[in-house]
């Protein structure tokens, strides 16, 4: 499909390429809609095959945050940007920073239609460096006047949206007894092995990165398992905080746990999948409700009030949860399916 039809079908919306030689950059921003306000998404520094695929990926992801902030009732629509990682080379770290300035630049350019945070392979340091070079940026670090790293609000929501689903499927939101297995245990995955080993739940961990798991055995008593080991674990929750597209037609099948409940965006493969989830039996806590307590904080920091008005918002996912199970029950249809559905129903009522 081409990307103008693409655009259409997922009804954009702008898109914003910049490059420059001379420093490898190539990078993509696309806002999805500024309807609700200024556009809040975060910036990935990754490898592509292509700029096309860099384009369709920075595209989903933006509409995904559409329908976020929309379901969590932030004045903002919705927006992603890709800085694409080159393949054949190591960056050094002033190619990196010079880099990431030059897109602080591209992204003042956008008058704070656009404002950027961490994501996939960028961090509070990164968004330091972006923040000498523009305004329009969010999640760069206290030292500067900043809100900091915001996974740890997005653990939080993950562990609320784990008790709901606790509470619909057992009766019982107490996470101690309870086994959750842990795709990916990288800025969100461990403060969530956190705040559920301090519930007293089990751990099951497992991440490419050997380092990344050992902190979560020696810190929680977690057990680690290969990473391509994961989906066939003996678990209550299975919480994917990785990567998207890992609930499909070969993984559902192997999965024995009751609820899916993580923080990675895009989780399920095809919109098919939420429908295969419930056929199996399983409870899927849908994940841009659920991985929302990030946004929520640094929307909140972005209009000035305070963590603790934040965190009340990151608590009520819980509540959230629950009615969107109730009434896929009600209306025997999947969670996913019910959850898109209010989402657009907020932002038809703009
Ligand atoms: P991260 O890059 O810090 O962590 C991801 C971890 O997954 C890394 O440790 C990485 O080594 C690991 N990983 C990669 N491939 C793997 C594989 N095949 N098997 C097991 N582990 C693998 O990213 P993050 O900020 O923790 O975000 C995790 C997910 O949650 C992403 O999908 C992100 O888009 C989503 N998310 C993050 C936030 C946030 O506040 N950081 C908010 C909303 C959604």
């Amino acid at each position: 499909m081409d990307i103008f039809e693409y655009a259409d079908e997922l009804e954009f919306g702008e898109l914003h390429f910049q490059v420059d030689p001379d420093i490898d950059l190539r990078a993509v921003v696309a806002i999805h809609s500024l309807e609700r306000g200024p556009a809040i998404g975060g910036c990935r520094f990754i490898e592509y095959d292509s700029t096309d695929e860099a384009a369709r990926d920075v595209m989903r992801l933006a509409q995904g945050m559409t329908y976020k902030a929309a379901l969590s009732k932030l004045p903002h629509g919705g927006a992603k940007s890709v800085l694409i990682k080159p393949s054949d080379h190591e960056l050094s770290d002033e190619q990196r920073e010079s880099m990431l300035r030059t897109f602080g630049q591209f992204i003042d350019d956008l008058d704070g239609q656009y404002i950027t945070a961490e994501d996939s392979g960028t961090s509070v340091e990164d968004m330091n460096i972006i923040h000498e070079e523009t305004d329009h940026v969010l999640g760069y670090g206290t030292e500067q006047g900043g809100s900091g790293d915001p996974s740890p609000y997005t653990a939080v929501g993950i562990r609320r949206g784990i008790e709901a689903a606790a509470q619909y499927v057992y009766g019982c939101d107490e996470l101690d007894g309870l086994t959750v297995a842990i795709q990916g245990v990288g800025h969100v995955g461990y403060h969530l092995a956190k705040e559920l080993h301090e519930r007293d739940a089990e751990l099951i961990v497992a991440d490419v990165d050997r380092e990344a798991v050992g902190q979560c055995v020696e810190e929680f008593g977690a057990e680690a398992v290969a990473p391509e080991a994961i989906f066939d674990i003996d678990c209550d929750v299975f919480s994917p905080c990785a990567l998207g597209a890992i609930l499909n037609d070969e993984t559902i099948p192997r999965l024995t746990c009751d609820i899916v409940a993580g923080s990675a965006n895009n989780q399920l493969g095809a919109s098919r999948h939420d429908a295969m989830l419930r056929d199996h039996g399983i409870t899927y806590a849908p994940d841009y409700l659920i991985n929302a307590g990030g946004l929520i904080y640094v929307a909140a920091f972005y209009a000035g009030h305070d963590t603790d008005r934040a965190s009340q918002q990151i608590e009520a996912i819980y509540e959230t949860l629950l009615e969107i199970f109730e009434r896929a029950d009600t209306e025997s249809r999947p969670t996913g399916r019910v959850t898109n559905q209010i989402a657009e129903e907020r932002l038809e009522a703009i």
